[in-house]
This record gives structure tokens, C-alpha cells and sequence, in this order.
């Protein structure tokens, strides 16, 4: 597919994961993309491998999201749009933390062909599960694997078991962002179950159980997708 084309193919296999911030969105959407064979597209880490980076837009971003607040719906579309049009999008891929708001969901249905194949994954977890999850989590700032010092540690602790770079609690997992991070989810984001419901085929998952037995049932509902 031509890269000015940001319309992927209609056979692709397209998975968005909907959830709450610390739900697991994250780990379970690179499983399941290295499973497909497809990449995985997480604004998260793109926004903030451009802050690490300073370039023009980690620059713009960074005050936004230090505060747990959502970047622009422009800036995010204009992002995906230009991701989903490189030639390793032609197979599907799967999205991590997009689309986050209504506008965000409008601007990528334009982009994609056959919105109804797509397969949407509502993780759900306790509020209070949530917070023991942001603030026990742990980040490489170098690869952006993520850690939990209870329920997924490092194999040396403190240390990245993909590349070896010390780890750091991100700076929007710290407890002051956490709550205005939820806060966005509440308004923005969870309005966004219902508007799939009738347009995707939607599924909810209870996220609050071990990482395998979730994966399991992510690849189940994969399998069986129209
Ligand atoms: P995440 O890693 O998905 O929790 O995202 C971290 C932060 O990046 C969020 O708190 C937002 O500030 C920003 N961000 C990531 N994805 C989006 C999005 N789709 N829309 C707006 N802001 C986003």
C-alpha cells in the first residue's frame, strides 16, 4: 500500500485495546502483536520516546503529559495516520492507548477500511487494583519494557531483563498524576466502550487475572473474529 495512502488493507488484522491507564493495555499488546506478526502502535511510548528525543513535538507534549493530562486529538491522529501508512501496517497491526477520545476514534474510522472487522478489547480492572499497579510499575527508559516489582519483576532486580538499563517509575505513575490520568480516562475514554459496541465487534476482558490467562483469551477471541 502506498505510503500516501494511510488506508490499510480490509483483510488486515486490526485490534484497538480499550482500558484504563496501569489496565495492562500495554504488555498485552505486544504479546498479542509479536504473536500476529504485526507491530504494535503505542502513542504512549511514541510521545514519549519524541520527549526523551526533545524533538518539536516531545517538546510541545511534555508539559501536557507530565500533568497526566491528553495530548491535542489533532496531534494524535496526524501521528497514527502517519504510522498506520508505513508498508508494515499492510498485514494489521495492534493499538496501544488509541483512540482515547471520541474525535480520536472518528479520525482513525477515516483512515481504515471495514471499521466493523475490527476487534476491540475492553480491559477491565478495579480502581483500586489500578493504583497498586501504577504505583508498584516500573519503565526502561531505554526500551520502554515495563516491569511490576510484585507481579512481573525483573530477573535482576532494578535491572532491564531486555537491555540492561537501570529502571525508573515514569513520571505520570508518580500518585499526584495518577488520579488526573484516571480523571481522563473517566471522561474521555470510557464514553468510547459504548460508541464501539454497536460499530466493532467488542469484547469485554476482565484484565484482573494473570497475565497468561488473559492473553489466552485475547488469542481465543482473535481466532474466532468474522
Ligand atoms: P500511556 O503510555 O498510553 O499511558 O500514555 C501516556 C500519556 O501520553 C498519556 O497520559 C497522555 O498524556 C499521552 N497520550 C498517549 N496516548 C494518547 C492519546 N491517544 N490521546 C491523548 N494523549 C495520549
Amino acid at each position: 500500500m502506498a505510503a500516501a495512502n494511510a488506508r490499510v488493507g480490509a483483510d488486515a488484522v486490526r485490534v484497538i485495546i480499550l482500558g484504563a491507564p496501569g489496565a495492562g493495555k500495554g504488555t498485552q499488546a505486544a504479546r498479542l502483536a509479536a504473536h500476529l506478526g504485526v507491530p504494535k502502535i503505542s502513542t504512549g511510548e511514541m510521545l514519549r520516546t519524541a520527549v526523551a528525543k526533545k524533538t518539536p513535538l516531545g517538546e510541545k507534549v511534555h508539559p501536557v503529559m507530565e500533568k497526566g493530562n491528553l495530548v491535542p486529538d489533532e496531534l494524535l491522529v496526524a501521528l497514527v495516520r502517519e504510522r498506520i501508512a508505513e508498508p508494515d501496517c499492510d498485514r494489521g497491526f495492534v493499538l496501544d492507548g488509541f483512540p482515547r477520545t471520541l474525535p480520536q476514534a472518528l479520525g482513525l474510522e477515516e483512515m481504515s477500511e471495514r471499521p466493523r472487522a475490527w476487534v476491540v478489547f475492553d480491559f477491565e480492572v478495579p480502581r483500586e487494583e489500578l493504583m497498586k499497579r501504577l504505583s508498584g510499575r516500573r519503565w526502561c527508559p531505554t526500551c520502554q519494557a515495563t516491569f511490576h516489582l510484585l507481579n512481573n519483576p525483573p530477573r535482576r532486580e532494578g535491572t532491564c531483563d531486555e537491555c540492561g538499563t537501570r529502571l525508573i517509575q515514569r513520571e505520570d505513575d508518580h500518585e499526584s498524576v495518577v488520579a488526573q490520568r484516571l480523571h481522563e480516562y473517566d471522561e474521555s475514554t470510557f464514553p468510547l466502550i459504548e460508541y464501539y459496541r454497536t460499530r466493532a465487534r467488542m469484547i469485554p476482558i476482565d484484565a484482573n487475572r494473570p497475565m497468561d490467562v488473559v492473553f489466552g483469551d485475547l488469542l481465543l477471541a482473535i481466532e474466532v473474529r468474522a
